[in-house]
């Protein structure tokens, strides 16, 4: 038993997450109906995965607006670059969406419960989300509160924290340190729940084989193809605005940073990457330190635009899946909730899985067709990391031409300079 187990501890987890996809295939063969009574088994991920997806979206995002250091000069003009990128991934991503509409291709098992289909009304619908104690948005999961609970004591952290500063206290520090510590409790816990999900995704996949045949797995293959389109379309936007924005040319941008994006698609993790990413800013694009500082490191605790983009098709595709129109009311809710649920989604594998219950919260779409996604997260994950890291090292090439603008004088730096 132990040498087993200690060789399952040995795959790496997409290993894990494919081989339990193998095996939930042919399960599902020798189960037949039967396999729904696996049904259990997804649905306990997915409850551990909304248990955590409350103090993640808290802590992280608090921690996130804490921790970056984003005074400056050049702060303003950072904000724009990430955010713009941002709402163009997520653009981008429903653009694909509505015109490939992936989930018009698929058929899956129908919802457990009735599914919410009262009519939309974007302004009372946030409003009602607007907190008004400190304890039911957590005790309710209800995540937009949570959301606005988290940016509140975020913010108001750095201006206390700059205020003491200024008095010489340093009372700020524990609460920071206390932030600090809950982080990394909730990333550990994270990562319990992640051991779960190559059982997750043989009990979904021996569930649908069982009762529909391997022909649902099969049509998923229309989203896959569809987040790769739209990834793919998001670089070529980043390889644009570089050309438009800065010194740096697409050709030596794709070879300097190609050590960064070989490390996000191998482990699915941008901030496993951020010392590559900052190097290869640095050493191999020859950006100056100080934007490489700002860009990649404040880029990389912010800036996710490929899970944004994820989230948003996948919320898309769902409800595409489930025969729901999704009002461009709802889309523009979509966009919103995709840019905070990517900044509060942590550089780690799968993260995106447990943010994206924000969205799909939002839009009053059934949570319990998440754990369905998760037989192709082990690729589109790492496909995703790789925009995210691409999205901040653009963002830090065309920092550096606003820097060099703004310290006309200071030495220029050749092999940002040089055309390619
Ligand atoms: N794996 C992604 C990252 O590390 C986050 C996610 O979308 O799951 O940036």
């Amino acid at each position: 038993m132990k040498p087993a187990l200690d060789f399952y501890r040995r795959i790496p987890l997409y290993g894990r997450i494919l081989l339990g996809l193998l095996i939930g295939v042919v399960l599902g063969y020798a189960l037949g109906d039967r396999a729904q009574s696996l049904k259990p088994v997804s649905d306990i991920v997915l409850q551990f995965l909304r248990l955590l997806a409350t103090p993640l979206i808290f802590i992280a995002l608090a921690h996130s607006l804490l921790k970056a250091d984003i005074s400056g000069r050049l702060a303003g003009r950072l904000l724009w670059l990430l955010m713009s990128n941002t709402v163009v991934a997520i653009l981008v991503g429903l653009l694909v969406a509505n015109v490939l509409n992936p989930g018009t291709h698929v058929s899956l098992p129908a919802p457990s419960g009735t599914v919410d289909k009262k009519p939309f009304d974007i302004a009372k619908d946030l409003l009602d989300k607007l907190p008004t104690d400190w304890v039911s948005p957590f005790s309710k999961n209800d995540l937009i509160s949570v959301i606005v609970l988290a940016v509140a004591v975020g913010l108001s952290l750095r201006i206390v924290r700059r205020r003491q500063k200024e008095l010489g206290q340093q009372g700020y520090m524990s609460f920071e340190r206390f932030l600090e510590t809950a982080f990394q409790m909730v990333m550990v816990m994270l990562h319990w729940i992640f051991e779960l999900v190559p059982l997750a995704v043989l009990a979904v996949v021996a569930r649908t084989v069982g009762t529909a045949g391997i022909a649902p797995l099969l049509q998923m293959g229309w989203f896959v193809a569809a987040v790769i389109a739209a990834l793919v379309l998001q670089a070529f936007f980043y390889l644009l605005r570089l050309r438009l924005s800065s010194s740096v040319r697409p050709g030596a941008f794709l070879r300097g940073g190609f050590d960064a994006f070989a490390m996000a698609f191998s482990t699915a993790s941008s901030a496993a990457t951020l010392p590559i990413t900052y190097s290869c800013a640095k050493d191999k694009i020859g950006v100056r330190e100080e934007s490489a500082s700002l860009g990649v490191m404040v880029g990389g605790t912010f800036n996710h635009d490929g899970t944004a983009l994820y989230e948003a098709m996948a919320a898309l595709f769902i409800s595409q899946v489930l025969g729901l129109h999704l009002s461009l009311e709802q889309q523009a809710l979509v966009v919103l909730m995709a840019i905070v649920a990517s900044v509060g989604a942590a550089g780690i594998p799968e993260a995106g899985l447990v943010t994206m219950l924000a969205v799909f919260n939002a839009v009053h779409l059934p949570i319990e067709y998440i754990p369905f996604l998760l037989p192709l997260d082990w690729i589109l994950d790492r496909c995703r990391t790789t925009i995210n890291v691409m999205g901040d090292l653009s963002v830090t090439c065309i920092l550096d031409r606003s820097s060099e603008t703004m310290n006309s004088g200071s030495s220029s730096n050749e092999m940002a300079t040089v055309p390619l």
